[in-house]
């Protein structure tokens, strides 16, 4: 079986892809020794993803996925973005974000969204991306209490619950994460 890197430190992150990536051995940073923390500098969430899985690749000269997500508000042309982890300053928490993003929306009839998750792999000296978009807005109050980040505060087109109301199941099939993590698992299984 090949192996193949999936540049995180993530644990649930590797479970949920061993579960069903199986016809590859999926190795995390931590399975490969690397513990450096690999500085995503680029102002695009490709460039992050690239930056990520060629450290690995030039460095361990082994095969390499990694991905980057970012929540991009229409009203705010784009932003939090390539910068939704720490919109509210370096160690900020995902309640600061939370706060931060609806008093940037407070007077603001447009809360037009979207997450977007790209995907970068390195495979035998080739590099391709995949994207997954879940549209949607950005409501005037927090609900729920499942999941993470933005989660609160964000209704997916379609559904009359957050992603914190929503099953972890319904979210994974239907999240940016789950779309791009879908495209690159069918591109696997066909090479
Ligand atoms: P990462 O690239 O997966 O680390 O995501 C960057 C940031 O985007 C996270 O720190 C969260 O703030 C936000 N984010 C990513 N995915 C989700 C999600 O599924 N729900 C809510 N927020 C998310």
């Amino acid at each position: 079986m090949k192996d193949l890197v999936f540049a995180t430190h993530n644990a649930h992150k590797l479970e949920e892809i061993r579960a069903i990536l199986k016809e590859y051995n999926i190795l995390g940073l931590n399975d490969i020794n690397c513990h450096t923390d690999i500085i995503e500098d680029a102002n695009t969430l490709e460039g992050n993803a690239i930056i990520k899985a060629n450290f690995v690749t030039n460095n361990y000269n082994i095969n390499c996925f990694a991905d980057d997500t970012g929540l991009e508000v229409e009203a705010l042309d784009g932003a939090p973005g390539v910068y939704s982890a720490r919109y509210a300053g370096e160690n900020c928490s995902y309640q600061d974000n939370v706060i931060k993003l609806l008093d940037a929306l407070k007077d603001i009839e447009n809360r037009k969204a979207r997450f977007r998750t790209v995907i970068a792999l390195n495979l035998d000296g080739r590099q391709y991306t995949f994207e997954g978009i879940v549209n949607g807005i950005i409501t005037k109050e927090q609900h729920g209490e499942k999941g993470f980040g933005y989660d609160p505060i964000f209704l997916p087109d379609g559904y009359d619950m957050t992603f914190a109301e929503m099953p972890l199941e319904i979210k994974n099939k239907i999240s940016h994460r789950g779309i791009a993590t879908q495209k690159l698992i069918e591109f696997l299984k066909l090479k």
